[in-house]
């Protein structure tokens, strides 16, 4: 009697074993899947992103968006600034972490351009040094 408990015992745990892996494993796949597809919905996301703030560009520029004081024209150098340098004002209107989406919200509001990193940052403090150079030469 014992021995049959035991034998039966341990059939059954063999199967629940399997069960178990069986279950694991699909967990492990599901996982896998949902990463997978997580990256898909990520990437479509940065792609919409991306459209967007091309469209922003596009009109606050010109069909080839380029920065107003040097002329840059590398995408990925680009942003969209606030002439007035209201960033603080801008902010406290709420919501303003995603310019391009509240740009687009609101209808493409007056008073933005499109100036590359370089000349945005460097003008935080005043002016882009461009505009010291300027009437220089180029070259
Ligand atoms: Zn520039
Ligand atoms: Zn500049």
């Amino acid at each position: 009697m014992t021995y049959v408990t035991i034998k039966h015992c341990s059939i059954v745990s063999k199967k629940t074993m399997n069960k178990i892996k069986k279950r694991k494993q699909r967990k492990e796949q599901f996982k896998r899947y949902c990463a997978k597809h997580m990256d898909v919905v990520r990437e479509g996301e940065r792609r919409r992103q991306q459209e967007r703030r091309m469209i922003v560009l596009k009109h606050y520029s010109g069909e080839t968006p380029r920065c107003q004081c040097c002329g840059e024209t590398i995408y990925e150098f680009l942003t969209i600034d606030h002439i007035e340098g209201g960033g603080t004002k801008h902010r406290n209107t709420g919501g303003a972490h995603d310019i391009v989406k509240w740009l687009i919200k609101n209808n493409f509001p007056e008073g933005f351009r499109v100036l590359c990193f370089n000349c945005n940052c460097s003008r935080r403090g005043g002016e882009c040094p461009h505009k010291r150079l300027q009437g220089a030469p180029f070259g």
